[in-house]
């Protein structure tokens, strides 16, 4: 009998590649692999690769230095793959760069992977970065019922990928291509599938995600307001959220599913980038501070309670003193719940990396430390806001001590809550006693008293 096969997968970058890597997994189960935490004891190692920033790309080549050296002193025969966008872009870069690599797959290709290995199991140095005709969430296997148990209430689902909006600073519509949705009835299939076997809560997710568009069951093109209007209706899904966003794509629909569905959290990740028209114009946003400012109007309204985060980059070229400002007084006007700021990180192929007026790597990191800081307090604020308040979380995980378990706030916050009457999987109003710089904590409301606490302690 084949002994079973480890596998170990480490995800770099953004949510989609969380949910890739997951389904290389459940593609990998049938071929006899488990996971394992520990890449020492791994048959197979994969890298699942994040192109953003240079940053992270260098990351990648770091780990491989690493399992180059683990593997030559334990002398193993583990096999190491490459994927997601580094491979996409880098493949033969990285084959050249990195002997210690078996095999480079390409985000559209990890349904192939079973074939792949067994070519790189012979000896052959495999590249595959093809986008092919077919789909591959269609040869893609769902997850066991134990590998959803295993990954907790709270799932990802991809329903778009590719971007087709061309940022000059981004790499993605390179990486990942044009922009497709998947069938609406094909999404809503996983998804009463994730919810049979324990899922409570799903982020749909795509690169732009509010561009779904993809076909419905009347044959007729839907949108992700009406996709999310399916969802609400399955049995036993408490919350669907959805990221990430691009301004251009809010449409009235969209602002007001967030007034008509209660399952969807009032909280929304909505990149702005930049608070100057001009950046944003030399970014090619397609949108301008004032359009931004409407929307986040518009939202509030249609949902009072709804908070935002946001994506910024410092340093884009050209960009002055007096842009600066205009997106520090953009923080200040919306007031974020959280956000991520970026220095500007010049990415091969994409305009703005040729652009003549690039800005000095000292004024970037200033630049960042000063939004990161008023970020920082803008995001203390909002979490302030909700000392006192009761809020439903959706318990997700054990805590680090005997009786506590760690769910998240409708804001995706980490709370910690000591001996609920409740388990993972559960939902409960929790009123929230601490607000720590990473976690809230809080308890569940006591019993209810046969009679008044005034009358007993009278
Ligand atoms: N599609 C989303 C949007 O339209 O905002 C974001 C996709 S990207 C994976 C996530 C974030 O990375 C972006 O919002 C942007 O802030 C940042 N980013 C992308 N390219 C970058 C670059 N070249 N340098 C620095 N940050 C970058
Ligand atoms: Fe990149 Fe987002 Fe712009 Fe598309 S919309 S090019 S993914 S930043």
């Amino acid at each position: 009998m084949q002994q079973p096969r480890k596998l170990y997968v480490k995800s770099f970058g953004c949510q989609m590649n969380v949910y890739d890597s997951q389904r290389m997994a459940d593609t990998l189960a049938r071929e006899g692999f488990t996971e394992t935490q520990d890449p020492a004891e791994a048959d197979l190692v994969i890298l699942n690769t994040c192109h953003i920033r240079e940053k992270a790309a260098e990351k990648v080549y770091s780990e491989l230095g690493r399992l180059r050296k683990a593997k030559q002193e334990a002398g193993a025969d583990t096999l190491v793959a490459v994927a997601g966008c580094v491979a996409q872009a880098e493949g033969a870069e990285i084959m050249r760069r990195a002997p210690v690599v078996d095999l480079v797959v390409g985000p559209q290709s990890y349904h192939r992977l079973p074939e792949l290995l067994r070519a790189a199991g012979k000896g052959e140095r495999v590249v595959d970065t093809a986008f092919p005709v077919e789909d591959k969430f269609d040869h893609l296997p769902a997850p066991s019922r134990a590998a959803t148990r295993a990954r907790g209430p709270a799932a990802f689902l991809t329903v778009q990928e590719g971007c087709d909006k061309f940022c000059t600073f981004c790499v993605v519509p390179y990486t990942r291509g044009a922009e497709v949705s998947r069938p609406a009835g094909k999404i809503l299939a996983e998804a009463e599938r994730l919810v049979g076997q324990g899922v409570r809560e799903l982020t749909l997710i795509g690169q732009n995600v509010n561009a779904y568009h993809g076909e419905g069951p009347d044959g007729r093109p839907w949108s992700l307001a009406r996709l999310m209007g399916a969802l609400a209706g399955i049995d036993g899904l408490a919350r669907l959220r959805y990221t990430t966003s691009h301004p251009r794509d809010m449409g009235a629909d969209l602002i007001a599913a967030h007034r008509d569905l209660p399952q969807l959290m009032p909280y929304l990740h909505l990149p702005v980038q930049s608070g100057s028209d001009k950046v944003l114009d030399l970014m090619n946003r397609g949108h301008s501070r004032q359009t931004y400012l409407d929307l986040v109007r518009d939202l509030r309204a249609a949902r009072r309670d709804l908070a935002l985060s946001s994506d910024f980059i410092v340093g884009f070229p050209g960009e002055s003193d007096a842009d600066f400002e205009a997106t520090l007084e953009l923080v200040r006007e919306v007031g974020f719940a959280g956000a991520y700021a970026f220095k500007y990180s010049p990415r091969p192929g994409t305009p703005a990396a040729g652009h003549g007026s690039q800005v000095p790597e000292d004024v970037k990191s200033e630049r960042l430390k000063a939004l990161q800081k008023l970020l920082e307090a803008s995001k203390a604020a909002f979490d302030k806001s909700l000392q006192g308040k009761t809020l439903e979380i959706l318990l997700e995980k054990s805590g680090r001590y005997p009786g506590q378990l760690i769910g998240r706030s409708p804001y995706l916050q980490s709370v910690v809550v000591t001996d609920p009457p409740a388990a993972i999987g559960d939902l409960l109003a929790v009123t929230i006693t601490e607000v720590g710089p990473n976690s809230l904590a809080g308890r569940a409301p006591a019993p209810a008293l046969s009679r008044p606490l005034a009358a007993m302690e009278a």
